[in-house]
C-alpha cells in the first residue's frame, strides 16, 4: 500500500493545495492525515473540504486544535493565540464540516497492514516528541514497527535498535529525501507540517510511504505563503500567525 502522509494542515489551503497538485504526479493508493485539519489558519472549512473530496481512501484522526474548534475540548491548556484562532474557526465551520469534525477518532489508528497513526504520540494523543527520551517512553508504550505521528511540526524520524543500543533521531531536511525501514527497527516518523512548519523551513511538508517494499520519502514544495498570509490578516487573526508562516517557525 503506496500512502501520502500529511499533517498539521492548520487551516491553510494554499499549503495543501500545492501539497496535493506535487503529490498528483505520482500514483498512491490512501491518504493519512495525522491531525490538525484546522486552527491557526484562516481557511479551516476549504481545508477541511479539500480533504473530504479527495478521490481516495482517507484515514484521519483528530489533533489538539481539531478538538478545540469543534468542541469536544475547551482549550483551556492552549495559549491566547491558539485559543482565540480556535474559536475563531469554531464559530465559521460549516454545520457539515462541524459534523466531520466531531467524527474524527482519537489516535492511535492501525491501518490493516500494521502502519499506525497517531497525532502526538501512540500513548497519548496530545504529547509531544521532541527528544529521543520523548521517544524512548512511547516505543516503551507500544505502537506498530512503524508509527507515523506529527503535533510538533518538524519533518524527523525515531528510531529504535532491537540491539538496545537506544534511540537515535534524525532531522528530515531538504526539499526531498528517502530512506529504508530496517525490519529489524522500530520507527516513529514525522511528515513534518503541511500548514505551519517549525523547522526553519517555510515549506509545505509532506511524505510518501510504501508499505510494501518499506520505502519513506519526504518532499517539501513551495506554496503561496503570502496568500495564506493574506487570508489571515484579512480575516483580523493575530499578526503572528501570518508572520511565523514566511519563518517556518
Ligand atoms: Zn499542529
Amino acid at each position: 500500500m503506496k500512502y501520502l502522509i500529511i499533517s498539521d494542515l492548520h487551516g491553510n489551503w494554499d499549503a495543501l493545495r500545492r501539497v496535493l497538485r506535487e503529490a498528483e504526479s505520482e500514483p498512491f493508493d490512501a491518504v493519512l492525515m495525522l491531525g490538525d485539519l484546522v486552527g491557526y489558519g484562516a481557511a479551516p472549512n476549504r481545508t477541511i473540504q479539500l480533504v473530504r473530496d479527495l478521490q481516495v481512501e482517507v484515514h484521519s484522526i483528530r489533533g489538539n486544535h481539531d478538538k478545540v474548534a469543534c468542541g469536544v475540548d475547551d482549550g483551556s491548556g492552549f495559549n491566547a493565540v491558539a485559543q482565540y484562532a480556535a474559536q475563531w474557526t469554531k464559530d465559521r465551520l460549516s454545520p457539515e464540516n462541524l459534523a466531520y469534525m466531531r467524527s474524527l477518532p482519537e489516535g492511535p489508528l492501525n491501518m490493516s497492514d500494521g502502519t499506525v497513526i497517531c497525532h502526538g504520540s501512540p500513548r497519548n494523543e496530545d504529547e509531544y516528541l521532541l527528544s529521543n527520551g520523548d521517544a524512548a517512553g512511547a516505543f516503551s508504550a507500544g505502537g506498530g514497527q512503524v508509527t507515523f505521528f506529527g503535533h510538533t511540526h518538524i519533518a524527523c524520524t525515531f528510531s529504535d535498535s532491537v540491539l538496545d543500543l537506544g534511540v537515535s533521531s534524525v532531522l528530515l531536511k531538504g526539499a526531498e529525501g528517502s530512506f529504508q525501514i530496517d525490519s529489524e527497527v522500530r520507527y516513529l516518523i514525522n511528515p513534518g507540517s503541511v500548514g505551519q512548519p517549525r523547522d526553519r523551513d517555510p515549506r509545505a511538508a509532506y511524505m510518501f510511504y510504501d508499505s510494501d517494499d518499506g520505502l519513506v520519502q519526504w518532499r517539501r514544495v513551495d506554496y503561496p505563503i503570502n496568500k495564506a498570509q493574506y487570508r489571515i490578516l484579512k480575516a483580523g487573526l493575530p499578526r503572528v500567525l501570518a508572520d511565523r508562516l514566511s519563518l517556518g517557525a
